[in-house]
């Protein structure tokens, strides 16, 4: 039998496989549009960890956040977060760690975007914030670089007019943790063309993700829309007082056989992210049921914000339903 050295080894072997599969589909399979300059805006929870992906799959990238600490702060909680899932990234850890090294940190975000092919966005869920910057970006960024949003909820159709290329831009929406959770959103906007959303699904495949495309409009994409469900029911469960929020997790993670459930996975997101992106759904409906619950906001007003701020549903570093009995139940 494989000790556990070796069978890491040949998984290693095999990631390292993929990797210079993924690098050869990028250099032969991009027939259109050509990306091999990406710049990543916004490098926190999820930019930082896009930059990264994209950099270790060998594509050339620039980053800039207007925070100048924010991607090595991110890049450690990111770190810990996958000690704590117990799961690495979709290459070995060593190219990873090589990633981190390949992004390039621009001064401002011009230096970033000069020869970019590929603009991801990654700033708050901001609907006016991320207009002004996608403005910003359309003025930097050379005619022919497609632009994409990773936002969580906002369709693209409402951020494309802040620029001159509608035909040009997408939703590319990335899921936390990026370093594993390799599944992405696509969705074009009223004037996206085949094209973008063909580029779009060769970079998802190029970067060892598997793109999720959405053929018409809906207010959070693919599986997005399906977590979104899953969020809103189990909110109201525990607001309502309904069930301990525990045993749903305890439930969904015997169901689906993953390492957290619903609550583990809202504190990982950050429960201020979660409160958010509710309220673009609530906004846009304005159906009461969309509302997240006055509880969820005062947990948020007492921060506790999820594994980030040590605490949330459950408390960091060491969750309780990492524990080895936490399905036994109490
Ligand atoms: P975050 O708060 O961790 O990071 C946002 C970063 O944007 C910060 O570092 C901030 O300094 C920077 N920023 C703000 N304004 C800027 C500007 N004008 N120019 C340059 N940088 C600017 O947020 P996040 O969780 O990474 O979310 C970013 C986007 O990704 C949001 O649209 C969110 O909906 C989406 N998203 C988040 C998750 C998640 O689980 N956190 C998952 C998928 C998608």
């Amino acid at each position: 039998m494989p000790s556990r050295m070796q069978r890491l080894r040949r998984q290693g072997g095999r990631k390292v496989l993929a990797i210079q599969q993924m690098k050869k589909l990028r250099k032969e399979n991009f027939m259109g549009q050509q990306i091999k300059k990406v710049a990543v805006i916004g490098t926190g929870t999820l930019g930082a960890q896009i930059a990264v992906q994209a950099a270790s799959y060998g594509y050339d990238v620039k980053a800039y956040d207007q925070d100048p600490e924010s991607f090595q702060k991110t890049l450690q909680k990111i770190r810990g977060v996958m000690k704590m899932r117990g799961k690495g990234p979709t290459v070995p850890m060593e190219e990873w760690e090589k990633g981190t090294q390949k992004v390039k940190q621009a001064k401002d975000i011009g230096e970033a975007l000069k020869d970019a092919d590929l603009v991801i966005e990654a700033v708050l869920e901001d609907l006016e914030l991320k207009r002004k910057v996608f403005a910003q970006i359309d003025s930097l960024a050379p005619q022919g670089a497609i632009l994409a949003t990773n936002s969580s909820s906002i369709p693209i159709s409402k951020i494309e007019s802040a620029t001159k290329r509608a035909e040009k831009c997408l939703n590319l929406h990335f899921y936390m943790p990026a370093t594993s959770m390799n599944i992405v959103d696509i969705m074009g906007g009223t004037k996206t063309t085949a094209e973008t959303i063909e580029a779009g699904q060769k970079f998802i495949r190029s970067i060892g993700c598997i793109p999720l495309t959405v053929k018409k409009e809906i207010l959070g994409f693919c599986f997005n829309c399906v977590w979104r469900a899953i969020k809103r029911q189990t909110l109201y469960m525990w607001a309502g007082g309904y069930v301990d929020f525990r045993d749903i997790d305890r439930g969904w993670m015997v169901f689906t056989g993953m390492t957290q459930g619903p609550f583990g996975l809202m504190d990982t997101v950050g429960l201020d992210v979660v409160y958010d992106i509710e309220m673009v759904y609530y906004n846009e409906s304005k159906d009461p049921k969309d509302h997240p619950p006055a509880a969820l906001k005062a947990m948020i007003e007492r921060k506790e914000l999820g594994a980030k701020t040590g605490k949330g549903f459950y408390t960091y570093p060491n969750p309780e339903y990492a524990r080895p009995d936490f399905l036994k139940g109490s």
